[in-house]
């Protein structure tokens, strides 16, 4: 094979014979629907398969534009073929080329042509038509796969190359990695029928039952993997905490706010877990402003007010992580609010630099330390609490007794990011991932398997629900009148752009996409002279950025024109405003995100998304935006109409096209999820199913291979 085609089948992830075997069809075309030449009509989009003879190129009589003519034969007739600006096509095409053309037809002085059509080589006519119209090919009914390309490898090569295999034999060097018991109680197809059926399909219905078998497959492979890992880890021992509810009360009371019953729900399964001597796996999933840093900072509490073992001084630890330096300075200025008076100590660690709560000189005050000092008192376990970025988990970082970890926002961590938190040796800490990301529950039981689930379904009481509204561009002006209105009352406005610097104007595209500095300077000289606007984005240095927050939280600026990284977990609870620009260029997940930031308080909170867009399906799915009550139903409303590319981490998570789709499938999933828990406890150690193990292997290899 040459080299460069190797190099296009790796950028599709297919190394082996075995990958080229799961590379699926994205679709079925259905050779019904290609067209004789007798029979087509003006206007229709065609598929015409034929040969090309009387290539010339020429240039347009009038107007002088490059052209490229060809005429198009199959059994029944002969049609033109012109392309307009394009008239290298004509020399890649050799005079009676067999190709497969796709355009639509358009009449001229009483003849049909085919104008700019797509257009490619074929090695032969498809079966069904022209010259093999009546020989019934075994492998192929009417439907012909159709493969995702890439530069240098066609969907056509690709189902020629797979042919080859087929035809060779090699099918039964594949084992099936699902046993058979399973195959049968849910009527699934062998591998290597399923392989037939999806590439090679003589029914709608075998290609459907095969893809549900390779989504089966998926689903229950993930699972397996999560939940042996589950095992794994709870298998460790891990610092043992016997909370005594009495002793937290007066933490807890000390919150300005009494918790809702899902915050004290899941706060005592952070304490039933503490207990158990094995270390705690636990997702808390709530919604943007559910409280998720309420419930942490109990456990938190819990953890630093326990003795190490065998020891009447000192506390266990605690490392909390967030994935911005804003986030991080949020929480621990949250942290010193909910620890003051306790005497314990925390610390600050991010990129620009560590802090200290209590200060020596001001007890009610933090104070900047070295990296290093702070370090030895993480080391010698004087810092119980310890507050950061990604920074935290350097190796450089020793704690005494680290008992507890949080990790807020989880998803924004990579793959790599959390598995160092889990390669630890000898006692291990609790961990608690919290996310606001609203994912359908099949997801998360998926995806999630390894981790036990508290849901923050609740939200503190007197919040307003948000009114969300899609604005046309020409009702811009009313929607600034109304911001207005909030800012005179005193609250506070987000605007969001997706761009930091004013377009580029090369790209077409990007033309329309507002910019934030741009937009800072317009607001400010058109709309909203006499307030304070100020800019937010990522390509702040850490320090102009917190300094830009800060500013903000103390009501000294009124607008903040941002890009979204405010997304994330940003508290300013008197902004009670967001615009977003450009709408149609965010997922619903996001969006639902970014309206989070004005859902704080008691006040009412406004989202206004502007959307240039005249698509329809765009402004329906924000309308989705509009009436989905929480970020689960949005999240399940996405996954429906556009599958769940759009949902946050899917690149992160490893999970194919088809693997999603069996995630529509709550059936599919708990059955995958049943069997799965049936063999990891017949045999956690999977050496009893060595097939399993392989496959589980190999997928662990393609995950560390990203
Ligand atoms: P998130 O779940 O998005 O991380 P936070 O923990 O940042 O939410 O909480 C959002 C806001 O709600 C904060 O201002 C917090 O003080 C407040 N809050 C949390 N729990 C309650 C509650 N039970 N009642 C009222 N306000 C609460
Ligand atoms: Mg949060």
């Amino acid at each position: 094979m040459p080299g460069t085609q190797a190099k296009a089948l790796a950028r599709l992830g297919i190394m082996t014979v075995r990958d080229l075997l799961y590379y699926f069809p994205s679709r079925y075309g259905d050779t019904a629907e290609i067209r004789f030449i007798e029979n087509i009509q003006k206007g229709e989009e065609v598929v015409l398969y034929g040969t090309l003879s009387h290539l010339k190129t020429k240039k347009a009589f009038r107007t002088k534009t490059p052209l490229a003519e060809a005429t198009l034969a199959d059994d029944t007739g002969t049609i033109k073929i012109i392309w307009f600006h394009q008239a290298y096509l004509a020399k890649m095409f050799q005079e009676g080329a067999l190709v497969k053309a796709q355009g639509k037809v358009s009449e001229r002085n009483g003849s049909f042509s085919l104008l700019n059509p797509k257009i490619e080589s074929v090695p032969k006519m498809p079966i069904g038509v022209g010259n093999s119209l009546f020989s019934k090919d075994a492998n192929l009914g009417t439907l012909y796969p159709v493969y995702p390309e890439t530069k240098g490898i066609t969907s056509n090569w690709i189902y020629h190359t797979i042919q080859k295999i087929f035809s060779s034999g090699t099918l039964t060097l594949f084992p099936d990695p699902i046993p058979e018991e399973i195959l049968r109680k849910y009527n699934l197809p062998t591998l290597s029928t399923a392989l037939v059926w999806i590439h090679a399909p003589q029914k709608e219905k075998d290609a459907q039952a095969a893809r549900k078998r390779f989504a089966f497959e998926e689903i229950f492979f993930i699972q397996l993997q999560r939940q042996k890992e589950k095992l794994e880890w709870k298998s460790h021992e891990a610092y043992t905490v016997v909370v005594n509810t009495d002793s937290i009360r007066p933490f807890i009371d000390k919150f300005p706010f009494p918790l809702t019953n899902a915050q004290e729900k899941s706060i005592d399964a952070l304490f039933s877990d503490f207990q158990r001597g094995h270390p705690m796996s636990r997702l808390l999933e709530g919604d943007v402003g559910s409280g998720k840093t309420a419930v942490a900072a109990a456990g938190a509490y819990a953890i630093v007010t326990t003795r190490p073992k065998g020891q009447d001084f000192g506390n266990l630890q605690v490392a909390y992580m967030a994935p911005t330096e804003i986030l991080a300075t949020q929480h621990f200025e949250s942290f010193i609010e909910y620890f003051h008076g306790s005497s314990i100590s925390i610390g600050l660690i991010t990129g620009s630099g560590c802090r200290k709560f209590p200060s020596k000189v001001n007890p009610g005050g933090w104070t900047d330390i070295s990296r290093k000092q702070l370090l030895t008192w993480v080391a010698n376990g004087e810092i119980p609490i310890l507050i950061g970025t990604h920074a935290l988990i350097q190796k450089t970082v020793r704690f005494k007794h680290l008992a507890y970890i949080v990790i807020d926002e989880q998803h924004r961590f990579g793959t790599a990011q959390r598995q160092k938190l889990r390669e630890k040796e000898g006692i291990l800490p609790h961990l608690l991932s919290m996310t606001a990301t609203p994912i359908p529950r099949t997801l998360a039981l998926t995806l999630y398997g390894d981790l036990d689930l508290s849901l923050l379904d609740e939200m503190p009481p007197g919040r307003k629900p948000i009114v969300t509204e899609i604005v046309p561009p020409d009702k811009r002006i009313d929607v600034y009148a109304r911001v207005r209105e909030e800012l005179l009352k005193g609250r506070q406005a987000y605007v969001i752009c997706t761009r930091i610097d004013e377009p580029d104007p090369d790209k077409e595209k990007a033309i329309l996409a507002k910019s934030v500095k741009e937009e800072a300077k317009r607001l400010k000289k058109d709309i909203f002279p006499e307030y304070v606007i100020d800019i937010l984005h990522s390509k702040m240095s850490p320090k102009q950025k917190q300094e830009t927050m800060l500013r903000f939280k103390e009501d000294r600026i009124d607008i903040l024109v941002a890009t979204s990284v405010v997304e994330v977990g940003v508290n300013v609870p008197n902004a009670t405003v967001i615009i977003i620009e450009g709408g149609e260029r965010f997922g619903l997940a996001q969006l639902h995100q970014l309206r989070g930031r004005v859902m704080r308080s008691s006040y009412q909170p406004y989202c206004f998304v502007f959307a240039e867009t005249k698509s329809q399906t765009s402004v329906q799915r924000l309308q989705a935006l509009k009436k989905a009550k929480s970020g689960f139903d949005l999240a399940e409303y996405d996954l429906l109409q556009r599958g769940a590319g759009d949902l946050f981490g899917r690149k992160q998570w490893g999970i194919t096209d088809l693997g999603m789709e069996a995630i529509k499938n709550l059936k599919m999933v708990e059955a995958a999820r049943e069997e799965a828990t049936i063999i990891i406890t017949r045999d956690a150690t999977l050496n009893s199913y060595p097939l399993i193990q392989a496959k589980i292997q190999e997928t662990k290899k393609v995950i560390h291979f990203e």
